[in-house]
């Protein structure tokens, strides 16, 4: 769970209780101290992401399976994995329960399942998202990668 205002993954519950079929969550970040409002089930409802120069556009599934799909290309990866892959990214962004979520967070929580899923897909990804620019970058990530394995 992300926090929908900086995208750091560590947050504490303040509050929970049921609301209808929902359990509702408040949270606190622990990074930036912002408070955000989690729900147990999907809600599905309009999602708007605040895009890098401020403007917001609809949250386009299609756009984000294109995406991985493409950063999966020639990999081993099955199209049933990547549907699944794109379910989760969605259920964890409405599963936020906010009307908006900034990019970086919709880019942070594809590279944690890309990570999951294909490592040459995530740092495929990776580059695109954070621009890479220039090669230490890229290597520090591939290392950081490589150090991860455990066999
Ligand atoms: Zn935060």
């Amino acid at each position: 769970m992300r926090c929908p205002y900086c995208g750091s993954p560590r947050s504490r519950v303040v509050d929970t209780r049921s609301v209808g079929a929902a359990i509702r969550r408040r949270r606190q970040c622990r990074e930036c101290a912002q408070r955000f409002t989690t729900y147990e089930r999907v809600a599905k409802m309009n999602l708007l992401v605040v895009k890098r120069d401020g403007r917001r556009e609809e949250f386009d599934r299609q756009k984000l399976f294109d995406g991985i799909l493409n950063a999966c290309a020639k990999r081993p990866v099955s199209s049933e994995a990547i549907e699944d892959t794109v379910a989760r990214i969605e259920m964890q962004l409405y599963a936020l329960g906010q009307a908006e979520v900034s990019y970086r967070v919709v880019g942070e929580t594809v590279m944690d399942e890309l990570r999951n899923l294909d490592e040459v897909a995530y740092v495929r990804f990776a580059s695109v998202y954070r621009h890479f620019t220039d090669l230490e970058d890229m290597k520090h990530e591939v290392d950081g990668l490589l150090a991860g394995r455990t066999s």
